[in-house]
C-alpha cells in the first residue's frame, strides 16, 4: 500500500534509526521534560501528512526531542521549519538532522514559553507537535491569544485534553478550553493514539488535535473578557450563573437579562455563542 511504501521511504531518510540516536546519545527519557518519545513511522507520517501542505509555511514544532516528528515534517516537505527544544542533550541530534537538510532546519535550544513563535517567519504559519503534557494547555492558551497568527495548529494531547478541545455544550467534557477553542477554531479529533505507542508509554490513551482558526468569526470579542467570563461561570460549574457570575464586577441580574440568558441555567447548558454575548454585554456595562 501507499502508506506502507512511504513508511518504508520514510524509514531510509538516510539518518540513523531513531532507536540508535537515543542508544548513542544516551537520551533516555526524563519525566521532568515531559518526554514521551514516538518512534512509529506511520504514526510521526500521519501526523505531518494532516498539517499539509508544508513546503510554503513556516513550521514549528515544539519539543522535536530525538526528532521523529521533525525528521517527518522535512521528509514531507517542510522547508522552513524551527524546533524549540528545551533538554540540552537533544541539541547535537537536532544538528545532525539540520545538516542532512541544509537550510531547512532551524534548532532553538530553549523553553517554547518563552519564545514568540510569530518571529519565527512569515505566515501561513503551522505549529505542529506532540506536546509535553505538563505545559500543553498552556502552551495552547498562549497560542490561541494570537491565534490571527496561525494557518493550523496539529497537537498531540492527553485524549482528556483533546476532548475538552472539541466538547459540546452539556458533555462533561465542555468547559473554558471548550468555548475558546471553539470561539477561535473549527476543531477536531484526527485521530486516537494507544499509549503503547510511545516510549516510555504515558498513563493515558492520547489524540492528535486540529484547530484551524476561523476566518468569519463576525463579533470580535476580548479574548481576556471571554476568559474571565467562561473562568468564572465554569469555575463554578454546579451553580446557577447567577451566582456563579457574581465574581463578575457588574450586576449580574442586569447582565443576564440583557445578554437574554436565564438566571437559573448552569455553564455547561450555555453555547459558545451564548458566552459570546455575555461578553459583549458585560465589556459594555463594565466601560
Ligand atoms: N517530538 C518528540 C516525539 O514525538 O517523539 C518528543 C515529544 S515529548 C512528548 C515532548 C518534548 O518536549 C520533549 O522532548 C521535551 O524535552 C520537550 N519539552 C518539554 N517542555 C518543553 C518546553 N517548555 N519547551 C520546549 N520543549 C519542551
Amino acid at each position: 500500500s501507499d502508506q506502507k511504501n512511504e513508511t518504508a521511504n520514510l524509514a531510509n531518510d538516510g539518518l540513523p534509526p531513531l532507536r540508535d540516536v537515543i542508544a548513542t546519545h544516551g537520551l533516555s527519557a526524563q519525566k521532568k521534560f515531559g518526554q514521551n518519545f514516538l518512534f512509529d513511522l506511520n504514526l510521526t507520517g500521519r501526523i505531518a501528512r494532516a498539517a499539509a501542505p508544508l513546503d510554503d509555511a513556516t513550521v514549528i514544532e515544539v519539543g522535536p526531542g530525538p526528532g521523529g516528528l521533525t525528521r517527518a515534517l522535512l521528509y514531507h516537505g517542510a522547508k522552513n521549519l524551527t524546533v524549540i527544544e528545551r533538554d540540552p542533550r537533544c541539541q547535537p541530534v537536532l544538528e545532525q538532522i539540520s545538516n542532512h537538510y541544509p537550510g531547512a532546519l532551524h534548532v532553538i535550544d530553549g523553553d517554547a514559553l518563552d519564545v514568540d513563535v510569530t518571529s519565527l517567519g512569515p505566515a501561513p504559519r503551522k505549529i505542529v507537535a506532540n506536546l509535553p503534557y505538563n505545559v500543553g494547555t498552556q502552551l495552547l492558551l498562549g497560542w490561541l491569544m494570537q491565534i490571527d497568527q496561525f494557518a493550523s495548529l496539529t497537537l498531540m494531547f492527553q485524549k482528556e485534553v483533546a476532548e475538552r478541545v472539541v466538547a459540546a455544550p452539556k458533555r462533561k467534557a465542555y468547559g473554558r478550553l471548550s468555548v475558546l477553542c471553539q470561539y477561535l477554531c473549527d476543531c477536531q479529533i484526527l485521530f486516537d493514539v494507544h499509549r503503547s505507542a510511545f516510549t516510555p508509554p504515558p498513563k493515558v490513551t492520547s489524540a492528535v488535535v486540529q484547530l484551524r482558526p476561523k476566518t468569519d468569526r463576525e463579533q470580535a470579542v476580548n479574548l481576556v473578557s471571554l476568559g474571565k467570563i467562561t473562568q468564572a461561570a465554569f469555575g463554578q460549574r454546579r451553580k446557577m450563573l447567577r451566582a456563579s457570575l457574581k465574581t463578575l464586577n457588574v450586576d449580574v441580574g442586569i447582565l443576564l437579562e440583557r445578554a437574554q440568558i436565564t438566571e437559573t441555567v448552569r455553564a455547561e447548558e450555555l453555547g459558545v455563542a451564548d458566552f459570546v454575548r455575555l461578553t459583549l454585554v458585560h465589556d459594555e456595562m463594565a466601560a
